[in-house]
């Protein structure tokens, strides 16, 4: 049977008869109000039932999460919150639910970490309806910015061949069984006569592919999985993610960081446009939740106006030189909150650190460029008026409030003489990047890329603190039980 969106009929001007909704119960009041929810919207519809025509047995089966259909006429609603409500002629129960059993039901107030062991199920409560929601309108902002802009989108492979990027950090794929593979004499396994006919991995990053595509098509991106057995777990790091990453010939870094800021501006704004009623929730969700903390560790802005700054203020561009004398010349708070250990130059950043410079320091999201090329990774572009003991590279990372990094990117070291150089000081069989040196040396030219991680984007837009809450099944150490 033809059924209603419950979105379209909220958003309905005028009364309409006959109308049928398909979608499951959120609650029942009264033995009357009965409140439906099928996805389209964070709202419900009001069902009014006819109880006294309507069997005794039917009413008690009317339990949250129960699949039904109801028809009837759309009317103005009497009740206070919403425009209209449905009168019910007709209603079905498609599918029941029992009550005594139904996890979520169980619960007054699931917690998250509870829901996170309910990862089918969560997507049912408000808040998990409208993250997911907004993951996938911000999903789609990806793509339109990328296409407006005339990017190819480019599937790089999910298996590779290559392990030059992720050392110890990759999950291996293996065709033999788990405790038959041929070895070599010397005990290694032998990889020749596995499925590839080498050792292979899945991706941690599609770049290095990537840039060969914009060698000839100019301006590409990917946006697919990436996997990395990061053996931590903290609320910003999954095993299997996703990474945006755009690729453009003839960019330089000053270009990458205008291209990054852009696009992050676009997709948040995209988001403010087309999920107003999620992300109203989920603001108001935050700020339910702050409240129930002590004042001095309360956050200054809403999520609404958190999002609206970003998209109303350049983001402060800062090399990591200056960000280094900026840690050390400030005293870390007093408070704990940003206590940290005072670096010299030369040393990776903690989240500490980043966190000091973005939420205290700048108050404003911040891009870090000119690293010290001994942390960043060995394609990134050295800068060559650099002093010899402070040699930096062309990198730049984009800290986010109550992030940290959510971009990694850089202008690519396009020399074929110096890249081979770095390649051999790391102690990597030039053979194993063949493919990767050909586009240095077929018509090289500047290019430059980065890196989006899509859920710590998606992190900042729903106001959530941990990745896991953001993405439907998330895999961590120790969990894939589905
Ligand atoms: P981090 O310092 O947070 O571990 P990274 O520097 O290792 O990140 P990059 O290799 O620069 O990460 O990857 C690009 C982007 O991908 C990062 O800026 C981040 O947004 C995202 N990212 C990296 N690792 C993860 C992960 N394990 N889970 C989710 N997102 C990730
Ligand atoms: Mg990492
Ligand atoms: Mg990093
Ligand atoms: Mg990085």
């Amino acid at each position: 049977m033809k059924h209603t969106k419950i979105k379209d009929l909220l958003n309905s001007t005028k009364p309409i008869d006959n109308v049928t909704v398909k979608g499951w119960v959120r609650t029942f009041r009264n033995n009357q109000f009965l409140a439906i929810n099928d996805g389209s919207v964070i709202h419900n519809i009001q069902a009014v039932v006819d109880f006294e025509n309507t069997s005794p047995e039917t009413l008690k089966r009317l339990t949250t999460s129960a699949a039904v259909l109801v028809t009837g006429n759309l009317a103005e609603s009497q009740g206070a919150g919403q425009k209209f409500e449905i009168q019910v002629k007709h209603l079905e129960i498609l599918g029941d639910s029992d009550a005594e059993k139904y996890p979520i039901q169980l619960r007054n107030k699931p917690s998250l970490e509870f829901l996170r062991e309910q990862a089918h199920l969560r997507v049912r409560t408000n808040a998990f309806g409208a993250i997911m929601r907004v993951r996938s309108v911000l999903s789609f902002a990806i793509h339109q910015y990328f296409q407006e802009k005339g990017f190819v989108y480019v599937n790089t492979p999910i298996i590779t061949g290559s392990d030059a990027e992720g050392a110890g950090e990759m999950f291996h794929v293996t065709s033999f069984p788990v405790n038959d593979a041929p070895k070599n004499d010397d005990g290694s396994v032998n990889y020749k006569e596995d499925f590839f006919g080498k050792e292979t991995n899945l991706t941690v990053s599609g770049q290095l592919e990537a840039e060969t595509y914009a060698m000839a098509l100019g301006q590409v991106y990917t946006f697919g999985p990436t996997f990395r057995a990061e053996n931590s777990n903290t609320s910003r790091h999954l095993a299997e993610f996703w990474m945006v990453e755009p690729e453009v010939a003839f960019n330089n870094l000053d270009d990458n960081m205008d291209l990054a800021e852009d696009f992050i501006q676009y997709v948040i704004k995209y988001a403010l446009d087309k999920c107003p009623d999620d992300l109203a929730f989920l603001n108001q969700r935050l700020t339910d939740e702050e409240k129930t903390k002590p004042a001095a560790e309360r956050s200054e802005m809403s999520l609404l106006e958190k999002l609206n700054f970003v998209l109303e203020n350049n983001f402060k561009r800062v090399s990591y030189t200056e960000a280094i004398d900026i840690l050390k010349s400030s005293k870390p708070n007093k408070n704990k909150k940003f206590n940290y250990i005072i670096e010299e130059w030369g040393a990776d950043l903690q989240s500490e650190h980043e966190r000091f410079l973005v939420e205290k320091h700048f108050k404003c999201p911040v891009i870090l460029y000119d690293y010290p090329a001994k942390i960043k990774a060995f394609y990134m572009r050295l800068n060559d008026d650099a002093p010899q003991d402070r040699q930096t590279v062309r990198a730049m990372d984009i800290l986010f409030p109550g992030i940290g990094e959510i971009v990694g990117g850089s202008q690519r070291e396009e020399r074929l003489d110096i890249l081979q150089q770095k390649i051999a000081d790391l102690g990597i069989d030039e053979k194993e990047l063949w493919w990767y040196l050909d586009t240095r040396r077929f018509g090289t030219a500047v290019h430059s890329g980065f890196g989006l991680g899509f859920e710590r984007l998606v992190l900042f837009v729903t106001g959530m603190t941990n990745i896991r809450d953001v993405i439907p099944f998330p895999r961590t150490p120790q969990n894939a039980e589905f």
